[in-house]
């Protein structure tokens, strides 16, 4: 068990729906990652998926792109025939790119190393998610950035030249203008190696952390086959990202914000009875990996998602919980783009507000002097001067129209 190899960091998919950024993921891994029957069935991603890969090197494969990733092994061999050797794995999370959920992209990317922009090199650049999605990745401070120029199958070489002009005039004089604009086909596993590669090389090793142990839920999950009987269940699961520090099994665990009795939440207590990366059961819960924890918190807790949003630790070392923030905001400026400029807050408007993982609807109490009140629906469990991100309707559009300093 000691032998397993962590993986040590995390990289988002983002950009426009039906770009291709889960045919990607499927390109990279070789399978693909979580899907549901309403994803089946709407053809789209629906909510956050996660995998890990594993990066291995083909020691004298004749080109120099030579890390490959699952998607790419032949029967267990490189391409070339070599044997793979595996220098490290790394998460890929999957987000959705519909307009509508926004919020499940800017939930998910809270805590991620790199993020593989995916653009249509048959459409014409930024489509509307391709720029909200950019925008939640420069709020949240991230360096490292590839972009990849999905679907080069279905254009001619005049106008991927054209296309690739776009997308350097979109990065324009941004935190990404040197980032890697990468020509590939995820259906037909085109260039792949060159992505995984580049992984390798862009994306360093997360270190050690420590602190007390921290992780916020990106999922939560009633495991149990309907009609299992009582004496087999097994307790709630929760899947996330850990951001420091360290936990193992039989660990007590606190989670907040926890349950709502009356006006006031409750922490919700309980022990790690199980910690996996995908179907690999661990020891120990730390930074870089998508875990799922398994508790023995009665599954109906964490059904359906339940959970998500929540924050997890060693008990007593938990932010405080939040149901009314005061916000100092900061409005992103678009040049040209009047209707965000024109954004304001009148009491009783609808906002949705991201703190961590956790994504709720919030009402507007007030707005005086760059200073936001808002009423949360749900609370949030978050240290004082966290970022916050604030989307709201924009002529019918969920838009991010700036980010918050929460203050006392
Ligand atoms: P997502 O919404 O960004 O996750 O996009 P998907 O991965 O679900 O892909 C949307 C559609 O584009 C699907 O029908 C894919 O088969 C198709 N697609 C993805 N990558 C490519 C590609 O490289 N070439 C072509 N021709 N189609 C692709
Ligand atoms: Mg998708």
């Amino acid at each position: 068990m000691s032998k397993y190899i962590y993986p040590d960091a995390i990289i988002a998919t983002a950009g426009h729906v039906d770009h291709g950024k889960t045919t990607l993921v499927h390109a990279l891994s070789g399978v693909w990652v979580a899907r549901y029957s309403e994803e089946i069935k709407r053809a789209m991603t629906v909510k956050l998926g996660y995998i890990t890969i594993g990066l291995y090197e083909c020691p004298s494969m004749d080109s120099e792109f030579r890390i490959i990733s699952d998607g790419l092994l032949k029967d267990g061999k490189c391409p070339n025939g070599d044997e793979p050797a595996l220098k490290r794995k790394v998460s890929i999370l999957d987000v959705p790119g519909h307009e509508v959920l926004i919020s499940t992209m800017i939930s998910g990317i809270s805590y991620i190393d790199a993020a593989l922009l995916v653009i249509d090199a048959s459409m014409p650049v930024p489509q509307p998610q391709t720029e909200e999605h950019f925008t939640a990745l420069t709020i949240m401070g991230l360096n490292k950035l590839i972009v990849v120029q999905n679907k080069l199958d279905l254009v001619n070489k005049e106008q991927a030249l054209e296309n690739y002009k776009q997308i350097k005039q979109f990065l324009g004089n941004t935190w990404a203008k040197n980032s890697p604009v990468i020509p590939i086909s995820s259906l037909h596993k085109v260039n792949i190696e060159v992505i995984s590669t580049l992984i390798d090389k862009l994306v360093p090793p997360r270190e050690a952390s420590g602190g007390d142990f921290r992780m916020f839920v990106l999922r939560s999950f009633n495991v149990n086959k309907p009609g299992t009987s009582p004496d087999k269940l097994v307790g709630g699961v929760l899947g996330g990202t850990v951001i420091k520090g360290s936990a193992k099994v039989n660990d007590e665990i606190e989670i907040r914000p926890g349950l709502k009795l009356g006006n006031k939440y409750e922490p919700i207590i309980t022990r790690i009875v199980s910690i996996a990366i995908g179907n690999e059961r661990i020891e120990e819960a730390r930074p870089g990996g998508l875990v799922g924890i398994g508790t023995e918190l009665d599954p109906a807790l964490t059904k359906a998602d339940s959970l998500v949003g929540s924050v997890v630790g060693k008990p007593g070392t938990l932010p405080p919980v939040w149901s009314e923030l005061t916000l100092e905001f900061h409005r992103i400026e678009k040049p040209g783009d009047q209707a965000l400029r024109d954004v304001t807050f009148k009491p009783r408007d609808i906002v949705m507000v991201h703190v961590g993982s956790a994504a709720v609807m919030g009402i507007v109490k007030g707005f005086h002097g760059g200073k936001l009140d808002i009423t949360l629906r749900k609370a949030v469990s978050t240290e004082q001067n966290s970022k916050v991100v604030i989307t709201k309707q924009v002529n019918n559009r969920w838009r991010i129209v700036g980010y918050g300093i929460l203050k006392d």
